[in-house]
């Protein structure tokens, strides 16, 4: 094909629409077929993996086929994470307002560094700022950064916090680095996110250099254990252990922190949208006097992927942080999304971000979020009463289960996986093997839990079997 013939082609395809209606008819049997589908991919399906595998093509492919491969081999070997029965990560579903705000959005095609570059992006990222610190009842002064997740958003905080302690001792990070600089001290329960270890790296921190402080059979910080803060100390707080969905005690911790002008920042990936429910708000008690926050929409709010937030306190930190020379920062009248990330060129995150949060309103986002919690004390219930333990305190949508022994659990697991009525991941919980279980789509249904439920017991069934023999 001649570079004319290729132009010709694309620019029939965006007039005469027909790849879009095709792909709009494989995503609506995608989304008829999915709640009734097994939940992880079938091992013929897997195998068929195989067509994808080819050297770069020479020569155009006509995009009805690719669609058609992708349908035909990708479909089935997504992870029905829609469909209400998947309970592994923390991995929220998608509300079907965000994800047709999202198709428009592709449209758009918009990149975001500037308002210049996207004005519908910069009002929205304005708007959903504000929102968020409404939400989240946070300092007037919190200013947000739309980032792909929380891995990001707790890198952009930390490095906010850096830039600030070492600012305050007349030392510019981002013209001398931290070769001879002055010492930050990192505090932080045993039980942070993996992300969090990741951020501290990356930073040029040291994982070797955390305080570590001992936690509660729960994972949270034991507040009178934590060593003296002072105001070169950036304190690690957890809303949401992403084993047992636990909380930190905020207002204590935070209070202590405060008192010694030391940086906190809370990873509330998930569990920071409990204080949006009026029900659950009492766990994030204190969090306004944090000094920044990361948080993803794409678990708990169930927003599509790529959805990550950091909120920061202090925006002259977390801006300066983030350029790469102190002298660029020009407050404009319009805001421009590139001075809160790291990135320069990024999609209009904040679109399907607004979308969502416009749908629910403060009211719709307390149902989604009590509702995981009420299907989480569901399956603590039900499956309690037919003889597994329950070894968390089940205060939010995460929920650890074991069977008696640790062969047992493990075998059941592997057999509830296979059966794929339902997914859920493993884990370890105090030095033993659990099933773990996180609620995090609006679909799950009170049925959805119990023929999970039904899928654990008959799992459990065959292992004790498998066991016997
Ligand atoms: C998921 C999670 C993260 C990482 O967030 P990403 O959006 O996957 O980058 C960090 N902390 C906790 C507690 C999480 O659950």
């Amino acid at each position: 094909m001649t570079e004319k013939q290729l132009k010709k082609q694309m620019l029939k395809e965006m007039e005469d629409k027909e790849i879009f209606n095709q792909v709009k008819d494989y995503a609506f049997e995608y989304a008829d077929t999915v709640r009734e589908r097994n939940v992880f991919p079938l091992q013929q399906a897997l195998e068929n993996l195989k067509y994808f595998e080819e050297d770069i093509p020479n020569h155009n492919t006509p995009a009805t086929e690719l669609l058609k491969l992708l349908h035909k081999y990708g479909s089935p070997t997504t992870i029905a994470q829609i469909g209400g029965r998947y309970f592994g990560l923390v991995n929220g579903g998608i509300i079907p307002a965000g994800l047709a705000a999202k198709w428009l959005n592709d449209f758009w095609d918009q990149n975001t560094p500037l308002f210049a570059t996207s004005p519908i992006a910069s009002a929205l990222e304005t708007v959903v700022e504000k929102w968020l610190r409404q939400l989240f009842n946070l300092p007037a002064s919190t200013v947000a950064g739309f980032v792909s997740g929380t891995s990001m958003g707790i890198l952009c905080g930390l490095a906010a916090a850096r830039y600030r302690i070492l600012k305050r001792q007349n030392w510019d990070i981002n013209q001398r680095g931290l070769i001879n600089a002055p010492v930050i001290r990192i505090i932080s329960g045993r039980q942070a996110h993996a992300t969090v270890l990741k951020a501290i790296a990356l930073l040029g921190l040291g994982i070797e250099n955390i305080e570590w402080v001992d936690v509660d059979d729960q994972g949270r910080i034991i507040a009178n254990k934590i060593p003296g803060l002072d105001q070169n100390t950036i304190l690690l707080l957890q809303a949401g252990n992403v084993n047992s969905g636990s909380f930190d005690s905020f207002d204590e911790t935070c209070g202590m922190a405060q008192k010694k002008n030391a940086w906190v920042h809370i990873d509330g990936a998930f569990g920071l949208w409990a204080a949006c429910s009026g029900k659950l708000n009492h766990l994030t008690r204190g969090i306004e006097k944090a000094n920044s926050w990361s948080v993803d929409g794409h678990k708990t709010l169930n927003t599509p992927y790529d959805c990550g937030i950091v909120l920061c306190n202090d925006k002259e930190a977390l801006v300066s942080a983030l350029q790469a020379t102190g002298s660029y920062i020009v407050y404009g009248e319009n805001r421009d999304g590139m001075l809160y990330t790291p990135e320069m060129s990024r999609r209009a995150r904040a679109v399907e971000l607004w979308a969502t949060i416009k749908y629910l309103g403060r009211e719709g986002i307390d149902h989604l979020v009590y509702g995981l919690h009420l299907r989480a004390k569901q399956f603590e219930k039900e499956l309690s009463l037919n003889g597994f333990r329950v070894l968390n305190e089940v205060v939010f949508n995460q929920v650890l289960i074991a069977c008696d022994d640790e062969n047992e659990t493990k075998k059941t697991l592997k057999e509830i996986q296979e059966q794929r009525i339902c997914w859920c991941g493993g884990s370890q919980w105090l030095g033993t093997q659990v099933i773990r279980i996180s609620v995090c789509s609006w679909v799950t249904s009170e049925e959805d839990v119990s023929r999970s439920v039904k899928s654990f017991l008959s799992a459990r069934k065959k292992a004790r079997e498998s066991l016997m023999v």
